[in-house]
């Protein structure tokens, strides 16, 4: 019902589906009947989504968002229109842009496996409201996206102070988290959308969960060696 439910993984997956445009309408700025002013969080994720889309070779301009009420049939009309030729003048998704299908639907559903993250870090500029739309180019710059995407954070489990605790794991809100009572608790890299709970969670005397920013996370300690020896079982 309202354009702010649109999420940004909604437009990711538009676009790994083959739509060569995503066009979302949303009532007039300054207009909401609520308080929530939801197209202001629709223009922002718009923003972001298509500095992302400039950031993985796509052509931004396949996103559109505009304003308008019910009453102005007209304008949808005309808006719709020019959006329509405007894709076609883009051309296929991707074949336009000289990226190959399979490359192209595995960058987006990398980043759409980011959506939570971003969405957790960018999470004051997506609320804020702007003034005019000499503003929406700043927003988000580029160098900020490139470097959202290079300094990724991912979540590991340090194996020598993991204490079996389970908090982490009856938190993680995706269940990525593996574990069982006396075993070491390891983080399922590939589940995971490191929305950083377990970082939060894990009791400070044991402080196990680590942050990584840019770097390789360790691969996971094997099967067979997470039992943990309680110092007073081993006496
Ligand atoms: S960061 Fe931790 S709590 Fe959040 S999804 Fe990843 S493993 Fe789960
Ligand atoms: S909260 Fe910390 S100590 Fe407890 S299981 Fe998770 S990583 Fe291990």
């Amino acid at each position: 019902m309202c354009s702010g439910r649109v999420d940004l993984a909604f437009v990711l997956r538009a676009f790994s589906k083959g739509m060569d445009g995503v066009f979302i309408g949303g009532c007039r700025l300054n207009e909401c009947n609520y308080s929530t002013h939801g197209n202001y969080d629709a223009l922002n994720m718009v923003l972001l989504c298509r500095k992302i889309m400039e950031h993985i070779g796509v052509d931004p301009e396949r996103l559109r968002i505009d304003f308008m009420s019910s009453a102005e049939g007209m304008l949808f009309t005309e808006v719709m229109s020019e959006f329509g030729n405007k894709v076609k003048e883009l051309g296929p998704l991707g074949k336009a842009e000289g990226i190959d299908h399979n490359e192209l639907r595995s960058k987006l559903a990398e980043i759409t496996k980011l959506v939570p993250y971003i969405k957790v870090v960018k999470n004051e500029k997506l609320a804020s409201r702007l003034e005019n739309p000499e503003e929406y180019d700043k927003l988000f710059t580029k160098d900020e996206i490139d470097k959202l995407f290079s300094e990724v954070i991912s979540y590991y489990i340090d194996p020598e102070k993991c204490q079996a605790c389970m908090t982490c794991a009856q938190r993680c809100p995706v269940e990525a988290i593996v574990g069982a009572k006396n075993q070491i608790h390891v983080i399922d890299q590939e589940k995971c959308i490191k929305c950083g709970t377990c970082f939060e969670a894990c009791p400070p005397q044991f402080g196990a969960v680590t942050k990584i920013s840019g770097e390789p996370v360790p691969p996971p300690i094997p099967e067979g060696e997470r039992t943990i020896v309680r110092k007073s079982k081993e006496r």
